[in-house]
């Protein structure tokens, strides 16, 4: 069946149902019949820019509550949840890498990588502070623990956001574009960095990408322009 990437075992990260949704005035419209995504899943999610790739990043992270359809994330309805719970739902369970990385000027790289864990009250835990050591070791960015963005490469930089998006082991990643802007070398390993940590977390991997190369390091690829398009006025 079309968009449906079955599971094994029954437990999906992603369940959407005759999805739709449009942006108010504007006439971008995603309708998608129907999707399923198996737990533990490494997806790419591909499509031109403008076709909804983060509109559906911002649906699965419970931040577009005006959709039809039904949307069901790591097994939970998540938008029967009031706002405060889809919140702390999200900082729980998903880790979110941003496409522009959106780092803190003032904070250094450990004080980034660990702010997840600050929101959940477990940022003073040893177990927390060892996570955030080891993810940044294993990203080659220990040794600027104490570092700012401003002294950082794009590279670098884009390597803290991963850490802070995983350092609170979350059961979904999403990665809008982690390699966006960076040269083919440094794209390739970090795209393996992603998903070995997603591997090591047993965790569901969604990752926007633009990079055809690298597309056969996923299990599954999802084009989303097969669901976008524009409302005729
Ligand atoms: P992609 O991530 O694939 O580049 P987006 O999901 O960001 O695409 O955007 C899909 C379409 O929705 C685009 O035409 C964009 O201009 C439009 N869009 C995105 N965000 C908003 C918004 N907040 N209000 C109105 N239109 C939006
Ligand atoms: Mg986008």
């Amino acid at each position: 069946m079309v968009g449906f990437v079955e599971s094994s075992d029954g437990d999906l990260a992603l369940h959407v149902e005759r999805l739709y949704f449009s942006y108010g005035e504007a006439r971008f419209r995603l309708a998608i019949p129907s999707l399923s995504i198996a737990s533990g899943s490494r997806v790419a999610v591909i499509g031109p820019s403008g076709s909804g790739k983060s509109t559906l990043f911002n649906l699965i992270m419970g931040l577009s509550p005006n959709f039809q359809g039904r949307v069901e994330v790591l097994g939970e309805d998540i938008y029967s949840k009031t706002e405060a719970e889809r919140c702390h739902w999200r900082l729980q369970h998903v880790g979110f890498i941003p496409q522009n990385f959106a780092l803190l000027d003032y904070l250094s790289v450990k004080e980034q990588a660990i702010m997840p864990s600050k929101f959940l009250g477990n940022a003073d835990s040893k177990a927390a502070n060892k996570k955030v050591d080891q993810l940044l070791e294993r990203a080659g960015i220990a040794q600027m623990e104490s570092s700012y963005p401003e002294t950082l490469s794009q590279g670098e930089r884009q390597r803290v956001a991963i850490c802070r998006g995983l350092a609170h082991e979350p059961q979904l990643i999403l990665a809008d574009e982690p390699t966006g802007n960076l040269d083919p070398e440094t794209q390739r390993t970090i795209t393996t960095m992603i998903i070995d940590e997603a591997t090591r977390l047993s965790a569901t991997l969604l990752m926007i990408t633009h990079d055809h190369s690298l597309l056969s390091t996923f299990d599954h690829v999802i084009d989303i322009s097969q669901w976008s398009g524009k409302e005729r006025q």
